[in-house]
């Protein structure tokens, strides 16, 4: 069985408008800290910092 907890899903969420735009898969054991990527937002037309969140909507 495949280990439970190693993997989360967590959403990331624009740093300027708060949108939440993606979901991705983290795995806990291989990152440490909070995630920002810089990704396009639909509601900025433009690519901005999205930073992870557990929230789920
Ligand atoms: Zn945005």
């Amino acid at each position: 069985m495949a280990k439970k907890g190693a993997r989360e899903i967590v959403a990331l969420v624009c740093k300027n408008c708060k949108s939440q735009n993606y979901a991705t898969v983290r795995n806990k054991l291989n990152m440490e800290g909070k995630l920002t990527l810089n990704k396009y937002c639909k509601r900025c037309k433009k690519h901005t910092v999205h930073k992870e969140t557990t929230k789920l909507k």
